[in-house]
């Protein structure tokens, strides 16, 4: 299938569908509503996405050279699934009174600030791509995804999930699949689907590290924590230091992903495990950066947003053949003599993925 302009837009959700799948077939209609509803809209907006994107990169201006801030725009969806919605907040206004508003506006600019002033990369695009995000979508939407375009946030149902804009690094995961989608392009499926899932947990941690200010060993690795409602037994959606321990619980199951390749899940399911194999690089990466210690964004995060960016990461890449890549870009960085293209080296290594 042939794409506009080579870019083929990711709709990923910040839940998975086999996690929706499970609450839609809990006996509890306040649990399964919630559930279906969202799978619904997700199918629905899925089978959209391209044709807008399409039409907004056919549509595009010309850029002008790009500003070191970043160009937000809020809008309310007023519970319903209009796009974007009404305009509640600018850039460079004071926050409101709607603090899922100001999360958004802040979680967007704390991604805006990791990729600038780590890598000097100008928003999403690398030429100052406005940012803009709707809140409050859709009633008890149990999700947030990025559409190619803008960000969009649910409330949760405050049963299992409350609201999206809670955990940084699920901003982050989500733009981050903007800046793989103008740069690697990295098929959403199976190997090349799992580590274009992967760089999005590992950018959308390192801008929570980075915004908290914390060392690679003072960070905790976990993707959405605090979206869990109260009542789940769970830390998070997903654990990078400990992948497969993120929950365990009667409604939500079991935290499906592996750590290292002997238990690679082979399913058909979520564009062939996308969101359950990305574990191992994710895994791969928190051994790296722990390895190397300091701020992980520094060296690890560097090397990874080097292969990312590079040019030699094709869109089919499996796991070993963007773990060479690493150590490749790791010895261009730092050097032969450094220990720098050896922890990387040893941590996919140690999960499993040849490198030789
Ligand atoms: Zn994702």
């Amino acid at each position: 299938m042939t794409t506009h302009g080579g870019f083929e837009p990711v709709f990923c959700t910040v839940v998975p569908p086999h996690v929706l799948d499970k609450l839609a077939s809990n006996d509890d209609p306040a649990l399964s509503g919630p559930a279906r509803r969202t799978l619904m809209r997700d199918s629905e907006l899925r089978g959209r996405r391209r044709v807008t994107t399409e039409f907004r990169l056919a549509a595009a201006p010309a850029a002008k050279a790009p500003s070191d801030q970043p160009l937000r725009t809020l809008y309310d969806a007023g519970h319903g699934t209009g796009l974007p919605g009404t305009e509640v907040r600018a850039e460079g206004s004071e926050p409101g009174q709607d603090a899922t508003v100001n999360r958004a506006y802040s979680g967007l600019g704390a991604t805006f600030d990791l990729y600038l002033k780590a890598y000097g990369r100008h928003s999403i695009d690398g030429d100052g791509l406005p940012l803009d995000a709707t809140v409050h979508y859709d009633e008890n939407y149990n999700n947030a995804f990025w559409n190619g375009e803008q960000m969009v946030f649910g409330d949760g149902d405050g049963e299992i999930f409350l609201d999206f804009t809670i955990p940084i690094d699920v901003i982050g995961h989500e733009l981050t699949h903007g800046v793989t989608q103008y740069t690697a392009n990295l098929t959403y499926f199976g190997q090349p689907g799992a580590l274009n899932e992967s760089v999005s947990d590992v950018f959308g941690s390192l801008i929570k590290q980075y915004t908290l200010g914390q060392t690679a060993a003072e960070a905790d690795w976990l993707i959405g924590a605090g979206l869990l409602a109260p009542s789940v037994t769970g830390k998070a959606l997903r654990s990078m230091k400990e992948p497969g321990s993120a929950y365990d619980d009667d409604v939500l199951g079991k935290d499906p992903q592996p750590a290292t390749m002997d238990d690679y899940v082979r399913t058909g399911r979520d564009n062939g495990g996308v969101h359950i194999n990305s574990g191992i690089p994710n895994h791969a990466f928190y051994l790296a950066a722990t390895a190397l210690g300091g701020y992980a964004w520094e060296k690890a995060g560097q090397v990874w947003y080097d292969v990312l960016t590079g040019g030699e990461l094709t869109e089919r890449a499996f796991f070993t053949d963007f773990a060479k890549l690493t150590v490749k870009a790791a010895r261009e960085r730092f050097g032969d003599g450094g220990e720098e293209f050896q922890a990387v080296g040893k941590a996919w290594e140690q999960v499993g993925v040849r490198i030789s």
